[in-house]
Order: C-alpha cells, then sequence, then structure tokens
C-alpha cells in the first residue's frame, strides 16, 4: 500500500460548544477539590473522556450516583429539567455545559409545547442530546428517527404540528423528514432556521467537497457521536468509501489496497492530535494538503455559573484577597484564544 496523498478537510475536530465544554471542565478540575462529577460524557469522545477519568474526573449515567456535597458538570449535550432540579437539590456546585445551540432547541420545544403545538422531533433514540430535548415536553413530543421518517404518523390537528430536530443529523436526511412533513401538514410550524448546528452542516459540506476528490473518506470520532457518523453516511452518500475510526491504530490495511488520495475529516468531539496521528500512519508520499471549505469563528464562553468562579480565583491570584484592577485582562477575558487543545494538555500533563 501506498498513499499518495491525505486531504484534510476545514473545518473539522473541535467545534465552539465542544471547546467551551472541554474548558469549562478542565476548569472544575482546577477549582475544586476532587472528585468532580459529570453527568454523561462531556462530549462524545473516548480519548477526551478517559484523559478526564485520567484526573479523578466520574462521569455517571444518573444524576442520584453524584455523593450529596459534590461539584457536578452537566454534559455538553443538554439535560432533562429533572437532571437539572436534581443536580441543584444533591450537589455543592452545578455547572451546566449545555451547548447554547442545543438550549435554543430546548426553548423552541417548550415554547411550541406551551402554544400548543404537536412537536415531531427529529433525532435518534437514546442518543443524550434528544433524551434532554424530548424531556422538556415530553407529551407533546413524537421522537422520529431520521432514517424512518414519518411513516404513518396522523396528529391529532394537522393544522398544529411543529418540527424541530436534534442539532447534530445528516442534513440531507433531516431535509427528506422536512420535505415530507411539509407536503402532509402545510401549517408546519419550524424555527427560523433548521436547528442543525452551524458544526454539522459545515463539517458536512466539506466532507461532500472532500468526497469528490478522494478514493477513500476516513472520518475520526467515536461511536456514540451522532455528528461523526453522519459525516460518514454523507461521504458513503456521495459516492465514496468511508470509515469511522476512533484512532490511526483502527485503520485496517485492506481499506487502503488501490487507494491513492484519502480524505480525513473528524468530528466536533475528536482531538486534532488523533487526526495528526492517522496522517502520520498513512504517511503520504505527496504529503498532506488542507481542504478548505468554509471558515469557522464561532465561539462559546464559558457559562456563567463558572465565570464568577474563575473571576473569583483571578482576583485572589492577582491581587490577593482585594479586587482585581477594573479593566485588566484576565484569564476569562483571554478565554477566546484558550483552545481545548491547549485545555486537553494540561488535563493530560
Ligand atoms: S455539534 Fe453543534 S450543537 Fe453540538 S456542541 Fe457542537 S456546536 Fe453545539
Amino acid at each position: 500500500m501506498s498513499i499518495e496523498r491525505v486531504l484534510v478537510a476545514e473545518p473539522r475536530g473541535f467545534c465552539a460548544g465542544v471547546d467551551m465544554a472541554i474548558k469549562a471542565l478542565t476548569w472544575m478540575t482546577r477549582i475544586f477539590d476532587g472528585p468532580v462529577y459529570c453527568y454523561h460524557e462531556i462530549v462524545h469522545n473516548e480519548w477526551v473522556v478517559k484523559a478526564f477519568e485520567g484526573v479523578g474526573v466520574v462521569f455517571v449515567n444518573h444524576i442520584d450516583e453524584v455523593p450529596e456535597g459534590a461539584p457536578v458538570m452537566l454534559s455538553a449535550h443538554g439535560s432533562a429539567p429533572e437532571v437539572v432540579a436534581g443536580a441543584a437539590a444533591r450537589a455543592a456546585v452545578v455547572i451546566d455545559a449545555v451547548c447554547p445551540l442545543v438550549t435554543k432547541v430546548h426553548h423552541e420545544v417548550k415554547r411550541m409545547a406551551r402554544d400548543g403545538f404537536e412537536i415531531i422531533y427529529v433525532g435518534h433514540e437514546g442518543h443524550d442530546e434528544a433524551v434532554g430535548t424530548v424531556a422538556e415536553a415530553p407529551s407533546a413530543i413524537r421522537l422520529v428517527e431520521p432514517e424512518t421518517g414519518l411513516g404513518e404518523y396522523a396528529p391529532a390537528d394537522p393544522a398544529k404540528v411543529a418540527l424541530l430536530a436534534q442539532t447534530t443529523l445528516g442534513v440531507h436526511e433531516w431535509m427528506a423528514v422536512m420535505d415530507d412533513a411539509q407536503v402532509r401538514f402545510p401549517d408546519l410550524a419550524m424555527s427560523r432556521k433548521s436547528d442543525l448546528c452551524y458544526a454539522t452542516t459545515n463539517r458536512q459540506e466539506a466532507v461532500k467537497q472532500l468526497a469528490e476528490e478522494c478514493d477513500l473518506v476516513l472520518v475520526v470520532g467515536s461511536h456514540n457521536s451522532s455528528n461523526t457518523q453522519a459525516l460518514v453516511r454523507v461521504a458513503r452518500d456521495h459516492g465514496v468509501t468511508a470509515h469511522r475510526i476512533d484512532s490511526a491504530d483502527d485503520i485496517d490495511a485492506s481499506w487502503l489496497e488501490d487507494v491513492s488520495v484519502v480524505g480525513l475529516t473528524a468530528g466536533a468531539s475528536a482531538p486534532d492530535h488523533l487526526v495528526q496521528e492517522v496522517i502520520d500512519r498513512l504517511a503520504p508520499t505527496s504529503g498532506f494538503e488542507l481542504w478548505s471549505a468554509i471558515e469557522e469563528q464561532e465561539y462559546f464562553p464559558l457559562p456563567p455559573q463558572l465565570r464568577s468562579f474563575v473571576t473569583t480565583l483571578q482576583n485572589l491570584v492577582e491581587a490577593g484577597v482585594t479586587a482585581r484592577h477594573p479593566g485588566k485582562d484576565g484569564w476569562l477575558q483571554r478565554d477566546r484564544e484558550w483552545t481545548a487543545t491547549e485545555a486537553l494538555d494540561v488535563v493530560s500533563a
């Protein structure tokens, strides 16, 4: 086997929501006496979860596994209202690292349920984001898998139907359900823009372009990462063989037979050093090139509850117990420049 070139998609890997959540959990491990608890995997990536476990973070699937008085973080995927309430009732400190784009969908669910709509929610049954979103108004929501579509769905009032979605679906799968729903329910209510987030759509656009240039596409990301799986499906739908891998070790030599150009991308929760390791393993004879489809500038600040802890810590460190000089920049003001990759370097040092 000899790979000639590797085309590396841009954008790929960490999105603004994942970046924020990883940095937030890194701060938690620095500020609080361990163990810090985290409800659900902070992001759906095996390497990231193991790195945090290595510094004593305990991931739980039920909020009542958090001991009374412990600090707890809620994951980027968004949590059900009863989980948020349960965390507040037992934990000393609760930091909610939900991505603001997931929060937006939670608000839409509540508003549409309040306005009497029956909501079709397109998402994956059992995925953390879908579980948290459906729990906002379970009696008003019907979960529909993107692969199976609306089927025989018949609402009580076809004039009062709304359509919402998990943020990380395949764009083409979501559009198929939307097109069907719009034909069947002409008064269909939707959010002004699709609920699919910028990171999902941008990464899929990049892999779509890559698919036309490559013999094989590799997508770095974990099995339970919805947007990673969507990237694999998008590449396949555009006519190229594609595989998901957690790391370079998952590459099967047989995949590379008769392959000259490999396209490489990563789901929104996959660290970039794993992408670099794949390039090293493939050892392309003509090197690698960046395939730049779209530029991303998004940045999400740390959760508000955490910002006040960081400010307090900053004041104490910089000025003893007196207040920081007004207007002087500190960690919080420099957060935009601090990346999740650097945060993970701290965690895994
Ligand atoms: S994939 Fe989208 S919705 Fe999910 S954390 Fe990233 S930006 Fe937020």
